[in-house]
């Protein structure tokens, strides 16, 4: 079964949120898809305590508070929203002699829409994989992880975290709590992460509740359906241990990565999709780019800037919905229905 929106948007960052909004006062209702495991795309991702001065209106927000406004303004409004899958297909179809343009994810769901907003910024992001493994997605789900879903899958069980920032000094703190033995291995031993998490694993270290090997690099995981044992490689010996382990987490960061966009027949300009400064819409009827992931003249990669694209993409879209008809304009301030939506106190 397919889903029917009328506006799918690529990217929950900033402006892809935004977008719900400005669709929302038009009487449009959004799909949001994001490959992160949260929306708030590099605001959340990036910098989340780090604060942000030129928002209109708002003189200090960090960029956390700023994404959880986005998130209140457009509670109003109906939206779904699909995280942890990256959208890998855009192709067009045609339904009853109208043509629709129609999204596959790499949860293998499907979505149709006149409209599609590609809000993706600097492309999406992608755990790095563990360099000399040759494929340890085969794992993925069976002992090898990028990103801790849940906690308790970790209970009582030999765990093993790669890395040396800050996400891996926080979850080897916070699963040294459940499961049966922690082991922290990094190339070196010195840590990016905030030195206060280090302190408190160093600690842990102390206390035997956490093992630390440095300096280590994972040399092959072992295993036919799912992870049974690693064996690692000692810097400094260069010889090969084995380690027994039941899950392992991958720690070591993001890449962004235009992929899929690439395959979509789009024009660009380098990295950044071709859009027209009328309505921003791409080289495609019906595909529009808002947000970083565009290009056009005097182009500047700020949050502003991006509310403004997708507020005159929103119009269009809008037209494309419902042609030949006006677009509702009006102050959100003059229209009745909307306040009581918005809950507005007369
Ligand atoms: P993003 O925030 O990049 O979000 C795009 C989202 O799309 C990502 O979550 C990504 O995972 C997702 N995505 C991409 N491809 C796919 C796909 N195929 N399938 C599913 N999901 C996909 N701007 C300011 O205005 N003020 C500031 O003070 C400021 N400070 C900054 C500080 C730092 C350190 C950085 C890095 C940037 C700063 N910026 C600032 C820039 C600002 O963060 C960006 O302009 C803004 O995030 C762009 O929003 P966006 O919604 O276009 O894209």
């Amino acid at each position: 079964i397919m889903n029917k929106t009328d506006i799918l948007i690529i990217g929950a960052g900033p402006v892809g949120l935004f977008t719900v909004f400005e669709a929302g006062l038009l009487g449009l209702n959004c799909t949001l898809i994001d490959n992160l495991d949260k929306p708030g795309g590099q605001c959340a991702e990036l910098y989340p305590e780090k604060p942000i001065y030129d928002i209109p209106g708002v003189p200090f927000q960090t960029a956390q508070e700023h994404v959880d406004a986005l998130l209140e303004q457009i509670k109003p409004f109906n939206y779904d929203l699909h995280l942890s899958e990256r959208v890998d297909l855009i192709e067009e179809i045609t339904l009853e002699n109208e043509s629709f343009w129609k999204v596959k994810t790499t949860e293998d769901k499907e979505f149709i829409s006149k409209n599609i907003f590609i809000a993706a910024g600097a492309g999406s992001f992608e755990p790095r994989r563990p360099p000399n493994i040759e494929d340890p997605d085969k794992y993925l789900g069976k002992g090898v992880e990028y990103a801790v879903r849940s906690v308790d899958k970790y209970k009582n069980k030999n765990v093993v975290i790669f890395g040396g920032g800050d996400s891996a000094l926080d979850w080897t703190v916070e699963l040294s709590k459940v499961a049966k033995l922690v082991t922290l291995v990094h190339r070196r031993d010195a840590f990016r992460g905030a030195q206060h998490t280090e302190e408190q694993m160093r600690a842990l270290v102390e206390k035997g509740k956490v093992n630390l090997l440095t300096p280590y690099l994972i040399n092959s995981i072992e295993g036919d359906d799912i992870v049974e044992s690693i064996t690692l490689k000692n810097f400094e010996s260069n010889e090969i241990e084995d380690y027994e382990a039941d899950e392992l987490l991958f720690l070591f960061g993001l890449n962004k990565k235009l992929g899929p966009i690439l395959d979509w027949d789009i024009d660009l300009n380098g990295k950044k999709i071709k859009v027209n400064t009328e309505n921003y819409q791409t080289n495609k009827d019906g595909i529009f780019a808002v947000g970083d992931i565009n290009d056009y003249p005097g182009k500047l990669d700020l949050i502003l800037s991006g509310f403004h694209e997708t507020t005159l993409a929103v119009q269009e879209a809008y037209k494309r919905i419902y042609p030949g008809e006006r677009v509702p304009f009006g102050y959100t301030t003059s229209n009745s229905k909307l306040q009581e939506k918005l809950g507005v106190k007369k």
